[in-house]
């Protein structure tokens, strides 16, 4: 609770302190009714699938109508229930492309999830808000609505369109989301720049450390392994065995490792965030640093990476089995068993060198590899122009003493989209989280500090107004 505490008075400073002219004249406001919207938001069930994102857009559009914003709904026409929001506050020049902030209004469901709270009620304990989304990406949503309507109430023109693209359909692949709007708006890719969900703003100890800015992501691949066999009456038992193939297949991929190596992006982080880490983390992540792309990371450091999830993931290629099928009744030999192994990439690496290292370690075993190469390496947003000096500028109002380093997502987000039309873009979650919190992302009591709720809503309209002036 200490950090709560200290932060509140940070906080306060922050809100009092910064020149009003420059972020909009209300930031107490702002914040308390991005904490209202949030609230409005969260209470909308918009669990996919199904998804019902259209009454929540449909909200969202009457509100930012009554205060005089362009705002319209889009979609396919035969998806029930489903709806987009584009909303623009228009800026003074027509020759500058827009700033686009996209958010997704979608969640994941709480079915077995265990709840302290109503996860569709926001529910505030202990300096907490408790809700469904909160942290992806309502939070990021009710924050955004808000500061496009500050941005239009203000009076004061931004130099370029800012537009609001809230999405529906981004947890279950965005047929009806990113996908159909990129397909059929095309204006959306004319964008100066794109600001999505998919960074970080780390809480270490006590404070803020560092601002992560998504600028590529690790690309996913489903290998399927298969192994067939002979079938028959299992009162008869056949050497050969497919589904004990497939078993022993599945291990020996579950203890593939790839080399633990950085890319330009994830040496340029390294070095960014090392000094803020707590030990042993520091120092081993500056040696990382040390490395040149393209070198392996020295053994000695594999224990301690390997020991840390985000930092395994970071650094090399993983592939993980997520899915098995095998058989068809208790009582007769399998004619085949399958199992899904999930594979992220780092981004050069190569899929069909991958592909044959699979191939090769389930081969022995009678066990074969397809997968659908349908994934496209999406160029890397840049590291060093204009978007890191706005973060850095926005960060330094906000939390003084954190680095802003340019990030790599383990994950996939809509950015990949974007980046691969030929869009600069930009992944982050701007408010500041813990590990420890952030990974109730997805699960059960996901929550966000209700100051780290201002802060991030002031970080972001910061940074949204430093793009568009
Ligand atoms: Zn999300």
């Amino acid at each position: 609770m200490g950090r709560r505490i200290s932060i509140s008075a940070t906080l306060l400073a922050v809100v009092l302190v910064l020149p009003l002219g420059a972020a909009g004249d209300d930031r107490p406001g702002l914040v308390e009714r991005t904490r209202a919207t949030l609230a409005t938001l969260v209470a909308f069930d918009t669990t996919n699938p199904p998804g019902n994102e259209a009454e929540l857009a449909a909200w969202a559009r009457d509100s930012l109508a009554a205060d005089g914003i362009d705002a319209r709904l889009v979609g396919p026409p035969d998806a029930d229930g489903r709806a987009n929001l584009i909303a623009r506050v228009p800026g003074r020049s027509k020759s500058k492309k827009p700033l686009v902030v996209v958010a997704h209004v979608d969640v994941v469901g709480t079915e077995g999830q265990a709840w302290t709270t109503d996860p569709l009620t926001l529910t505030e304990q202990d300096g907490f808000v408790y809700g469904r989304g909160v942290i992806d990406n309502k939070g990021m949503v009710a924050a955004s609505i808000e500061i496009l309507r500050a941005m239009a109430l203000s009076g004061k023109k931004p130099k370029r369109d800012v537009v609001l693209l809230l999405a529906a359909d981004e947890e279950s692949g965005g047929t009806v989301g990113t996908g159909w709007l990129l397909a059929n708006e095309p204006d959306l890719l004319e964008a100066e720049y794109v600001l999505n969900e998919g960074g970080d703003v780390r809480i270490v100890g006590d404070g803020v450390a560092y601002v992560g800015l998504q600028t590529t992501e690790k690309l996913s691949y489903t290998f399927t392994l298969t192994a067939d066999g002979q079938d028959g009456h299992s009162s008869m038992p056949l050497p050969n065995n497919a589904i004990a193939r497939l078993g022993a297949a599945v291990a020996d991929v579950s203890v593939l490792r790839w080399p633990l190596r950085t890319l330009p992006t994830t040496r340029a982080f390294a070095e960014g965030v090392a000094g803020s880490l707590e030990a042993p983390m520091d120092t081993t992540i500056a040696a990382v640093a040390e490395v040149a792309p393209g070198d392996p990371v020295p053994k000695v450091h594999e224990p301690t990476l390997e020991a840390d999830p985000f930092w395994n993931a970071s650094l090399r290629t993983t592939c993980v089995p997520t899915m098995i099928d095998g058989g068809t009744r208790s009582n007769a030999l399998p004619a085949r068993a399958t199992a899904k192994v999930n594979c992220r990439l780092l981004p050069d690496e190569d899929v069909n060198a991958a592909a044959a290292l699979l191939s090769e370690t389930v081969e022995p075993h009678g066990v074969t590899v397809t997968f659908n190469n349908s994934g496209k390496v999406s160029p890397v947003s840049p590291e060093d122009g204009p978007v890191f000096k706005a973060a850095r500028a926005a960060a330094g109002d906000v939390w003084p003493d954190a680095v802003v380093a340019p990030f790599m997502g383990t994950g996939g987000t809509d950015c990949r989209r974007f980046r691969t039309a030929g869009a600069a873009c930009y992944g982050l979650l701007p408010f500041p989280l813990t590990a420890d919190d952030e990974r109730r992302m997805h699960g059960t009591d996901e929550r966000l500090g209700v100051d780290d709720l201002a802060e991030g809503t002031l970080f972001l309209q910061q940074l949204i107004l430093e793009l568009s002036r």
